[in-house]
């Protein structure tokens, strides 16, 4: 019964065909100045002459794409550039026209218009990520320039789609799919839900055809079932509406198929259950009046709990407005109502292009508001790409931003905040403040505590406790949804990687130079400055950062360290490595640069051996581990390791299990591993025979006598057989890269 605004609104958009000039001349004479439409006229001209040769795929004649653009915008009522650039999209594209003769011909502003609408032309989505991510960069950067750029390109998408049916089939479903990924959510984050509609239900029938005909037929065959209900109610409300003298129209909605199809896949929800709900909306004439409704509506039938919402008072990031609820009606059927004026109806099926429909003044009308929203969506965008890494970082967080299903939660002030479908108590500190965000320790959600992981819903009241010094998990990027807190937290953690690989690289140079009677305290500026120019690094740090990431072997960098002096003629000659063994010292404590390998799974009191993994820092393996065969006598790729007397930490082993079938062995197994302060990370069982199974077992344990410890109590069960650790496991040989 989840009731979405945007799911049901028949499309609009009117679908004359484009016929003529003269045609949209007249229309164009309803809302536009003689002069403006004049310039109109030169630009179709203009474009007429420069696409003389070119044919659409079906035959006609190129000009027909771009006047057919230029409808669809004059149904949206924008300017007259706007419809100057429609009819020049493609000139710069396809005739080889230059932007500078555009700008001579129809002014600057017309000519970046062009430009930008040619710009998005030449993306192509649906390639390689990486390629996309910049694409849509780009994407983000012509809207910033004029948003009027992307009205023209939906409508230059949407006239495409329109006439999909041309196309080679491969070609028609590569458009389709950009259509329902990209342009769909980029219409729904605009708030153009006329033009979201069509796309998805063009999108759906072009992917998908088999399906589309298929809920197609459903629906038609229950349409006659439901026509009569349907009918019923709907008078029932207009005339308890009339009875209280309000003014309003009652319509009822039809779902259109692809959110039919989508909710059928989301929800599992069988077709008749999605059907079984009746649909209405309700339009009057003052924000007032929606609030006067739902009162009259609340009285007739009665509301569903906690399917009242409230957008008027609180719109939509995307300036959608509008009063929710659901009521049970006879004989227990759900009725889902929107209730809203005729401003914010225009405005839900619009969105921004609703602010040219009806030029408003008003600087609290909604329709002003949703312009100003959407700069600001795209001034984050804009932001979110400056905070992002790279372009695949950023597409991610654009990605998430684009599906803006929001809660409505309160700070301990009372200050509303807007977050994400999904959001975390995470997500709420970071919207909060980023300094809030990093130093977020624990949540109080209507003042108990609870969970950072836990979602928020609408109306609940968040309190962050934060102490000082706290620091971000990576664990929190497994829960947070929201672009923002996403971008903070990698970004801390590429920092923090950073320290620990200077850090790490510190103690092996270290290490190195000790056993060259030296340590990075002894080196003289001369010594840094002569490594620096012979390796062209700009920093001492950058040097450590990559002896810990293991870009750069530590003894050899020692090396050339003391070389350094012994060109001067001071100091002795090195000692020869094999003295400089001295082990590292492993204590479980390092952080990102040391881990452990999952081929052997050394723990504690295992000899162990270091392998320097580019970019992974030092992976750590049991000293008898297979894999380590071809490296062990290679001095750069490898180091000695020591386990610390006190470790910290808990450490995977892999355990081979043989039992005999009988009933609840498995739990007894578990149970018993439990109890002695192991945790099983993952088992699987094989059988053997009949009577015999081997279960393999991930376990943590704290070190070897623990792990004994274990072995031991196992083998105490009366019907378990031989346990045996695996050190060599076969599922890691094969995935392990040297
Ligand atoms: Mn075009």
């Amino acid at each position: 019964m989840e009731m979405d605004c945007a799911d049901t609104a028949p499309a609009k958009l009117a679908r004359q065909p484009a016929q003529s000039i003269d045609q949209l001349a007249e229309k164009l004479s309803l809302y536009l100045d003689t002069d403006q439409i004049q310039l109109v006229r030169r630009a179709y001209y203009y474009a007429e002459q420069a696409h003389d040769q070119q044919r659409r795929r079906s035959g006609e004649p190129y000009i027909i794409h771009p006047l057919a653009v230029a409808y669809i915008l004059a149904d949206m009522h924008m300017d007259h550039q706007s419809l100057m650039a429609a009819m020049l999209h493609d000139v710069i594209e396809d005739t080889g026209i230059s932007k500078e003769a555009l700008g001579e011909q129809f002014g600057e502003t017309v000519a970046d218009l062009v430009d930008g609408v040619s710009k998005l032309t030449q993306i192509k989505f649906g390639s390689r990520a990486e390629a996309q991510a910049e694409n849509f960069q780009k994407m983000a950067l012509a809207m910033a320039e004029d948003i009027r750029v992307i009205l023209v390109k939906l409508a230059d998408r949407l006239h495409n789609m329109r006439t999909l049916g041309v196309l080679r089939p491969d070609k028609r479903r590569r458009i389709a799919k950009e259509t329902l990924e990209m342009y769909g959510p980029i219409a729904n984050r605009l708030g153009m839900n006329n033009i979201r509609i069509e796309f998805e239900e063009l999108g759906f029938q072009a992917l998908h055809p088999m399906r589309a005909e298929r809920v197609k037929a459903a629906v038609m065959a229950s349409r006659g079932n439901r026509k009569e209900i349907l009918e019923k109610i709907r008078t029932a409300i207009a005339n308890h509406l009339k009875q209280e003298a309000l003014n309003a129209e009652v319509y009822g909605r039809e779902k259109h198929l692809y959110s039919i199809y989508q909710k059928m896949r989301s929800k599992k929800k069988s077709f008749s259950n999605i059907m079984d709900v009746y649909a209405y909306r309700i339009i009057v004439d003052s924000a007032d009046s929606c609030y006067r409704a739902l009162g009259a509506i609340h009285s007739l039938y009665k509301p569903v709990q906690g399917h009242f919402k409230d957008y008027v008072a609180i719109p939509k990031s995307n300036g959608y407005q509008s009063l929710h609820t659901v009521l049970f009606g006879m004989h227990g059927v759900p009725i889902e109502i929107q209730i809203r004026t005729k401003e914010m109806d225009e405005m839900a099926n619009n969105g921004i292009a609703a602010h040219w429909l009806y030029k408003s003044d008003d600087p609290n009308s909604s329709l002003s508001g949703s312009h100003t929203r959407a700069r600001q969506w795209v001034q984050g965008l804009l932001e979110m790409q400056q905070r992002a890494g790279n372009s695949l970082e950023f597409i991610e967080n654009v990605k998430i931003d684009l599906f803006p299903d929001e809660v409505y939660v309160f700070t301990p002030k009372g200050n509303i905040l807007e977050l994400s479908q999904g959001s975390t108590a995470v997500d709420f500190a970071y919207a909060v403040h980023t300094d809030v965000g990093s130093r977020c320790v624990a949540c109080r959600i209507n003042r108990r505590l609870a969970p950072l992981s836990e979602q928020l819903q609408s109306g609940q009241t968040i309190e962050i406790i934060t102490a000082p010094g706290a620091k971000p998990n990576p664990g929190w990027l497994n829960f947070v949804v929201t672009g923002k807190a996403r971008s903070n937290i990698r970004h801390f953690l590429k920092n923090q990687r950073h320290t620990e690989s200077i850090e790490l690289g510190q103690r092996l140079l270290n290490k190195a130079l000790a056993s060259l009677g030296s340590s990075i305290d002894k080196l003289s500026e001369k010594q840094i400055n002569q490594i620096l120019n012979d390796t062209g690094h700009n920093s001492f740090d950058t040097i450590l950062e990559d002896i810990g990431l293991g870009n750069r072997v530590a003894y050899i960098t020692a090396r050339q360290l003391m070389d350094a002096i012994d060109q001067a003629g001071q100091g002795d000659a090195p000692d020869s490595p094999e003295t400089s063994t001295k082990p590292l010292i492993i204590s479980g404590t390092e952080g990102m640069m040391i881990s452990f390998a999952r081929c052997c799974h050394p723990i504690p009191g295992d000899p162990i051996i270091g392998h320097l993994s580019a970019g992974r820092g030092v992976v750590v393996h049991a000293e008898a581990c297979k894999n380590m065969t071809e490296f062990r006598e290679n001095r750069s790729k490898c180091m000695a390791l020591r386990w610390a007397d006190k470790v910290e930490g808990e450490f995977i082993v892999e355990l081979r299990v043989e039992l005999e079938q009988q009933k609840g062995i498995i739990a007894l197994l578990a149970t018993k591993i439990n109890s002695l302060d192991a945790n099983i990370e993952k088992i699987s069982v094989e059988e053997k025979d009949a009577r015999f199974s081997i279960v393999h077992l991930e376990i943590t344990v704290h070190n070897r006598i623990h792990l004994a410890r274990i072995m031991k109590r196992l083998r105490s069960i009366l019907s378990i057989g031989r346990v045996s650790r695996i050190k060599n496991s076969a599922s890691w040989r094969r995935k392990l890269s040297p």
